[in-house]
């Protein structure tokens, strides 16, 4: 579903990446880990369109994200659900409405048949009917993460990326979400993309984690395979998040 080639990229004399190369698999519940700073976010959002590599491929559902036709993004962007590290509602908009959005811009539907898709992923996000008609200030933290991801799967998204959906939440909020994606990919086998540090969402919920560190994936692999290496960085991610 993505392929990364030799991604370099640079803000000023910073180098984020590093000739990063990366296969995500359709279909797949992917993970990525890393310090802070590592260039997690920056790798997502090169994703999605966001921000443009220096060097090197990114390839989408196919489609070379470089010299891509406005086009062609629009419509790549209609198959891409995100959700974002820190929300991304509009405070103006009811949770109903904000899910409505992109259903309203991108297709034909009327205003009862919006309303009844925005009711439905709110509920399959796991909030009831009522938060529908909150705005996003009434909303808790964990209430506030559940609106996003409701909203990211208005359109049903092929691809589904999440940045870190359960920082910040505690035990109580953030648990559940494991139960949830899985519920979600039963449904309709997306590609999920998150970043996390999650103890509970790599090893219950992830397929294959990517271990990002010195501008590079250092690793790839299933949870069982990446508590075996011995690499410092990686050892050093998983002694520190156990303990
Ligand atoms: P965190 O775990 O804190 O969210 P991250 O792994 O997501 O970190 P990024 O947000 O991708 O890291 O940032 C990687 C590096 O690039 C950081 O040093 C950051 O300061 C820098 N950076 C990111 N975006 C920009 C930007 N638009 N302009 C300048 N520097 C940036
Ligand atoms: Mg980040």
């Amino acid at each position: 579903a993505i392929e990364m080639q030799q991604v370099c990229t640079r803000f000023g004399d910073k180098v984020v990446h590093e000739g990063l190369d990366l296969q995500i698999r359709r279909g797949e519940i992917f993970a990525i880990v890393g310090g802070s700073g590592s260039g997690k976010s920056t790798l997502l959002r090169e994703m999605i369109l966001l921000h443009k590599p220096d060097s090197g491929t990114v390839k989408v559902l196919g489609i070379d994200l470089a010299g891509i036709s406005d086009e062609q993004a629009s419509s790549l962007r209609q198959r891409c659900g995100v959700m974002f590290q820190k929300g991304g509602l509009f405070g103006t908009l009811t949770v109903t409405e904000n899910i409505g959005l992109p259903l309203r811009e991108h297709s034909e539907l009327d205003d009862g048949s919006i309303d009844e898709i925005a009711a439905w992923k709110l509920s399959l996000s796991g909030l009831k009917p009522e938060a529908g008609g909150l705005y996003p200030t009434e909303l808790s933290g964990g209430m506030l993460k559940r609106a996003a991801l409701a909203r990211a799967l208005a359109l049903d998204p092929e691809l589904l990326f999440l940045d870190e959906p359960t920082a910040g939440l505690d035990p109580a909020s953030a648990g559940g979400l494991d139960a949830l994606l899985r519920h979600l990919h039963q449904l309709y086998q997306p590609t999920i993309v998150m970043i996390t540090h999650d103890l509970d969402l790599l090893w219950q919920v992830t397929h294959r984690v990517a271990v990002l560190g010195e501008g590079k994936v250092l690793a790839v692999g299933t949870m069982e395979e990446l508590s075996q290496l011995q690499h410092p960085v990686i050892r050093d991610y998983f002694d520190g998040a156990r303990g």
